[in-house]
């Protein structure tokens, strides 16, 4: 089976990997590098709990499959690309600000209540007040810029093709089969599979649309350790990654601009304050913005579209890194007729 994917983010690389390793033809065209679109501006959480506390049911038990497939996935993408992505099984803590926020997450399920001295012996930096908070202990987090770079890595060395710099403008059709064409090129195919993020829909017909969010990487004084677990309150979350936190993210229709802004910074500059009240001081050492890929009901489009032999997987919204393991092995068994669509993230019922 010859396939071409279009789009080299953590998507159409999980799934080219997965259908190399089955033994596919793959090329992978990429109009810039490798992970650089969303799955680079990303903050990297694999989070079952906080990301999906208002989910849809299918969606739920995709994440948590998803969340049960990480480990294995982290540790055959280091093994075969012999680069580290930094996946950590660091759980999660879920700041509740009053007691009505406590009795919510007593609701909550995949984790437990803990007070506030319990909070504080988990992420000693959270000095501030809050009522209590939820500590979910299966959440995870991993580097997803080294996740991009790996990944390319590890489905090149499996004997994938990606093709970098060399931008998509259209799906051609040669009788019955698809043809992808580039600047430089056309590219035939048994099947495509569209997997350009935000900007999919710019080529071809997907009811997929950008959803900007900006980040802050913040730099604490040397000697200072950084919070073990993920942190969530007060409107950000923080994400410990290297020498430094991520703070996120601003969620804004904004089109294609993925400009950071002044707002964008002061924003989450001052909610990661009243997170960690240490970090107003601490050195901003990075700020970006990236496109999250959304379908109007929120859920992805993992599956055929109405179009003969283009395939999609894209609409992840917030959740592209939960759910790359997950998608990757949908995606594979669907291409190569092992298994049907997920009814609930069926492409066509949008058609
Ligand atoms: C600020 C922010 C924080 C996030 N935090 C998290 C998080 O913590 N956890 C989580 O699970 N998810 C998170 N997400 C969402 C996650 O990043 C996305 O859902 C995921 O990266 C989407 O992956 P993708 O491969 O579909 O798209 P992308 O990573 O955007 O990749 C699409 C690729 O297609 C390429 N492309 C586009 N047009 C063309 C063309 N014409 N020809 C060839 N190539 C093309 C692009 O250059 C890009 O490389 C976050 C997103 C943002 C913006």
């Amino acid at each position: 089976m010859k396939i071409v994917i279009i789009g080299s983010g953590v998507a159409g690389l999980a799934i080219g990997w997965r259908l190399v390793q089955a033994g596919a033809q793959v090329t992978v065209l990429e109009r810039g590098q490798p992970g650089a679109g969303a799955t680079a501006a990303s903050a990297g959480m694999i989070a079952v709990t906080a990301e999906l506390a208002d989910a849809q049911v299918p969606e739920i038990e995709f994440a948590h499959y998803s969340n049960r497939l990480w480990p294995d996935f982290a540790a055959q993408i280091e093994a075969e690309s012999g680069r580290t992505i930094g996946f950590s099984r660091s759980g999660a803590l879920i700041l509740a600000e009053d007691a009505a926020a406590v009795s919510r997450l007593a609701r909550q399920q995949g984790g437990v209540l803990v007070d506030v001295p319990q909070a504080r012996a988990l992420a000693p930096l959270l000095t501030g007040d809050f009522a209590g908070a939820f500590w979910a202990e299966h959440e995870a987090h991993v580097d997803s810029r080294a996740l991009g770079s790996a990944l390319a890595t590890a489905f090149r060395k499996a004997g994938g093709k990606l093709l970098t710099n060399e931008a998509v403008v259209r799906i051609e059709r040669d009788g019955r089969s698809p043809a992808v064409r580039t600047p430089f090129g056309l590219y035939p195919a048994d099947r495509v599979l569209l997997a350009a993020g935000a900007w999919s829909g710019m080529i071809e017909d997907t009811p997929i649309a950008p959803v900007k969010g900006q980040m802050i990487a913040l730099a604490p004084p040397p000697g200072l350790a950084l919070p073990g677990p993920v942190l969530w309150g007060y409107g950000v979350y923080a994400v410990p990654r290297g020498p430094h936190l991520l703070v996120g993210a601003t969620v804004e229709e904004a089109g294609f601009n993925t400009k950071p802004t002044r707002e964008g910074r002061e924003y989450l500059r001052a909610h990661a304050a009243r997170l960690i009240p240490a970090s107003k001081d601490w050195t901003l050492a990075d700020h970006w913005a990236g496109l999250r890929p959304r379908s109007p009901d929120g859920l992805p489009l993992l599956g055929p579209s109405k179009i003969e032999g283009l395939w999609l997987a894209g609409g992840q919204y917030r959740n592209g890194i939960l759910f790359a393991p997950a998608i990757a092995q949908t995606m594979c068994d669907q291409l190569l007729d092992r298994a049907a669509p997920i009814a609930a993230f069926d492409p066509r019922r949008f058609a």
